[in-house]
């Protein structure tokens, strides 16, 4: 498993006038023109407030104003690592928020915060200048920043209990700290690659798991395609190159469900915004690898979304759809009945659809739909005035609740290092968390057997497994294996390659690759043994001496590489003994080879 990094180096630190920059091969004339053309201009205090006043008429206009012109002058002349004036970095950040729709008071927070740490600004003077409220939210970003540059992995599970801790205070900095990560994700191209590596590491590991905890889908699968494609440049470009060309191929097939599916409702009476959704990159990918299947379908790059007006008009909804189009059977799902742990209700299912292809759909409201994309955030659309928004959200939000529940274990001590581990469990859905008998960890998807573990532990172990014990009692190598499972693999050497049905019931593509590759290294092994015997059969018979280092020297003549590959075509009759013969004695005679064949 990868580990967990929390010594993210501070990106926002501020650089030095002199410290050279990252690009600066070409001079520097050359970079920043094309970069500047590129780039949006940074955005100004007109933009920002209008943004706001676009959802929330009543904004406090003057507060945002006076939050703007301070975090601008106590940044002052610092620069970002692109080179930036650093006071680009906290309005985006702000930008960010105003996308979830967020209140006064966390725009505000999101402009000064990173005042505290990085200029003269006082908690005092922010308490005294925007209020306690806001000064609260600044401050507690601020102690989670100075855990960002902590490097020793031994505080890693000091750092996430901040981190929690600050949220259950209130939950707006998390909202305000996914915000900073974001920004930071987006704008990491400048950092150097040691602390790209890690602050992708800890997105993929920490943040990206927890934001989707929290429901919001948007920020999770930004933040997941940011760092798969530092992490992963490659896989990231060839899949990235594949999604597009399937999207271009089926631009009007798209554009065509989208109508139909709009008339059907429609003529129904069901007022219905249909809208195709592309996935991401990383989604693809994770995909791939668990099932190691490639993506070829419609419903493997799109899915549609139909957004209604009441509950009601979901099912009604569904009843059109299923009746107009058949559906694919153990793909529906009714997360409205039975909600996610986070909070996300939605009707799935998939269809054939109008061209044959499938079609995924889900069918929700347009109250699901926000909490769906924005998650806690959507919860969080309190009024100013409301007060603790603590209160209602947990009455409204499981997400928010389990997080409350998380954070009450912290308060009962259990030590640092348990209650990181409890929390990794509960906020990575998707994998299985197991231990060897040593008891170190191993991650594997859900649904991942004792085979996909012995994988994991070394090829070796995988390839010669022939038994398991789980938690102590012999259990068979299909078993699903459950969060904190202790697996102990049995070996056999006399087991020289996977079982070939391994194959179907192993949930990692590192596992099947490997029983791939060990089935074909066996079947390679046994035509090379029955090559040998028949070569040897023909020395005996034609009473010439067979060895191994004549037939060496012979081996360009034959043009194969090793011995094993001599013999290994011999078994698979794609060469004659008597050639292997012939190759190493020129003069060996044919008919000896007339009278082997016949007798
Ligand atoms: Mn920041």
């Amino acid at each position: 498993m990868a580990r967990m990094r929390s010594d993210l180096p501070r990106m926002q630190k501020q650089v030095p006038a002199r410290a050279p920059r990252l690009a600066p091969i070409v001079p520097e004339s050359t970079v920043e023109k094309p970069a500047a053309a590129r780039k949006p201009p940074m955005m100004r205090q007109y933009d920002l407030i209008e943004r706001v006043r676009r959802y929330n008429p009543n904004t406090n206009e003057a507060l945002l104003n006076r939050a703007y012109v301070y975090a601008m002058k106590a940044h002052g002349e610092q620069r970002r690592a692109s080179g930036d004036p650093y006071f680009s970095h906290p309005i985006e950040v702000a930008a960010i928020l105003t996308d979830l729709k967020l209140d006064d008071a966390t725009i505000a927070a999101a402009l000064l915060h990173d005042t505290i740490e990085d200029t003269e600004a006082t908690r005092a003077e922010i308490d005294s200048l925007f209020g306690r409220d806001i000064g609260r939210l600044v401050e507690g970003l601020t102690k989670l920043k100075k855990l960002d540059l902590v490097t020793k992995e031994a505080k890693q599970a000091e750092n996430l209990r901040k981190l929690l801790l600050a949220i259950a205070a209130d939950v707006r900095v998390l909202l305000i700290k996914l915000a900073d990560r974001l920004h930071n994700m987006r704008t990491l191209g400048y950092m150097p690659p040691d602390a790209r590596r890690r602050a992708a590491e800890e997105t993929l590991e920490i943040y990206a798991p927890l934001a989707g905890r929290m429901g919001m889908h948007e920020m999770r699968e930004e933040l997941d395609d940011l760092a798969f494609r530092e992490l992963y440049p490659e896989a990231y470009e060839v899949v990235t190159a594949r999604l597009n060309a399937l999207t271009e191929r089926s631009r009007l097939l798209i554009s065509d469900i989208e109508k139909q599916l709009t008339k059907k409702l429609a003529d129904r009476g069901i007022d219905a915004r249909v809208v195709g959704r592309r996935k991401r990159a990383y989604s693809i990918w994770r995909k791939m690898e668990r099932k190691s299947v490639g993506f070829e379908q419609l419903s493997d790059i799109f899915g549609f979304r139909v957004v209604v007006k009441t509950l009601a008009d979901c099912y009604q909804a569904l009843g059109i759809v299923h009746s107009t189009w058949p559906m694919v059977p153990g793909r529906f799902k009714d997360y409205i009945s039975t909600p996610k742990g986070n909070d996300y209700r939605s009707i799935h299912t998939t269809v054939i659809g109008p061209s044959k292809q499938r079609v995924e759909l889900q069918i929700r409201t347009v109250g699901m739909h926000e909490i769906a994309e924005y998650g806690i955030a959507a919860h969080a659309l309190y009024k100013d005035n409301v007060g603790s928004p603590t209160e209602l959200l947990s009455r409204e939000s499981t997400a928010y609740a389990w997080l409350r529940r998380t954070i009450e274990l912290l308060a009962e001590g259990s030590n640092p290092e348990e209650f990181l581990e409890h929390t990794k469990l509960e906020l990575f859905h998707d994998q299985v968390f197991c231990f060897t008998p040593k008891g170190k960890l191993i991650a594997l998807p859900r649904k991942a057997t004792p085979i996909d573990f012995a994988y994991a532990v070394h090829t070796d172990v995988g390839n010669t497994a022939v038994g398991c014990k789980i938690n102590g009692k012999i259990a068979p190598l299909t078993s699903e294996l459950v969060n904190g499972d202790e697996v102990e693999i049995s070996t056999s050497k006399a087991q020289t390659a996977p079982p070939a049905a391994q194959y179907s019931i192993v949930m990692t593509g590192n596992a099947r690759s490997a029983i791939r590759r060990a089935t074909r290294q066996s079947v390679r092994l046994q035509y090379a043994g029955l090559g040998r015997r028949l070569v040897e059969r023909l020395f005996e018979r034609a009473k010439i001496e067979y060895a191994d280092d004549k037939l060496k020297g012979a081996l360009p003549r034959l043009a194969r590489a090793s011995i094993d590959d001599v013999m290994a075509a011999v078994g698979r009759g794609e060469m004659k003994a008597s050639d292997v013969a012939r190759a190493m004695y020129p003069d060996y005679k044919e008919e000896r080879v007339a009278r082997y064949a016949a007798g």
